[in-house]
């Protein structure tokens, strides 16, 4: 069985529900070893504390979080292991702006994830209204995450197939290009990719990455994590039982977890 979950949130980010406390007593119900709190890094791209209520936590709310994080792990250790993390956004042309933040915090991973780009939130439907060039949409995307590869600041790199989620089809040749040439930058660059379940609940069909990218991760060598981007407790280990069945078919034994920044493999089954 899968006992991690790697990409978690709560209310601090102002569109999910909870406490970290409720996703952690949820983990443990579940009978997992180990989650990772993961909630949206501040919008630090842009001006004034609290920039988008309904879309992160406030500038000012790091700190706090990264102590309810550390206090919590102190009361639950006997029962779970809880790491630090954070999603973070990438933003061009930021890096050393993150960088610098994210270095004042003990935080055992960092998710890199391109939410913004071409101006708007990857999750953004109206990205797709009548006379949007897709394949110029899809490019954009992918060169932004080869960019998150290489800036150096991530540990695990986030749903890199979420441009699907909501947009028109492209055509496959292109797809397969942009995955051989991304999955060759996040290999050489050796990033870790997660495999993120909001895609199940936003496609109604398959996770972030898609089981074409999964697949060539496989062939690329690059090792995976597991998150299912949950909002709500009761998502906590979403559909991890259909990523359980494709990893046993893809011949995958092997997730990672982070403790300081540093990986630790483990043998999921
Ligand atoms: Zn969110
Ligand atoms: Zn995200």
């Amino acid at each position: 069985m899968i006992k991690i979950d790697y990409h978690t949130h709560h209310y601090r980010c102002g569109h999910a529900r909870g406490t970290i406390e409720d996703y952690i007593c949820k983990a443990i119900e579940l009978g997992l070893e180990e989650i990772g709190i993961s909630d949206h890094s501040p919008l630090y791209f842009r001006e004034g504390n609290d920039p988008g209520p309904g879309s992160a936590m406030a500038k000012h709310e790091l700190p706090e979080y990264v102590d309810e994080v550390l206090a919590l792990r102190e009361k639950y250790r006997n029962r779970i292991i809880v790491r630090l993390g954070m999603e973070s956004d990438y933003i061009e042309n930021m890096e050393d702006e993150y960088a610098v933040i994210y270095a004042q915090y003990p935080f055992d991973y960092l998710i890199g994830s391109v939410h913004f780009f071409d101006g708007r939130h990857i999750y953004d439907r109206r990205r797709w209204e009548r006379g949007v060039n897709v394949e110029a949409a899809y490019r954009e995307y992918f060169r932004l995450v080869r960019k998150s590869a290489k800036s150096g600041i991530f540990d695990v790199l986030g749903h890199i197939t979420a441009v699907k989620a909501y947009s028109p089809k492209i055509h496959p040749k292109i797809l397969n290009e942009l995955y051989e040439e991304t999955l060759g930058v996040i290999a050489e660059y050796g990033c870790c990719v997660e495999i993120n379940t909001s895609g199940y609940r936003k496609t109604k069909a398959e996770p972030f990455p898609d089981y074409q990218m999964i697949e060539k991760c496989v062939d690329y060598g690059i090792p995976l994590t597991f998150g299912s981007d949950c909002h709500d407790p009761s998502e906590v280990t979403h559909s991890r039982v259909r990523v359980e069945s494709l990893l046993r078919e893809y011949g995958i034994t092997e997730l990672l977890t982070f403790d300081q920044r540093n990986r630790v493999s483990i043998v999921w089954d």
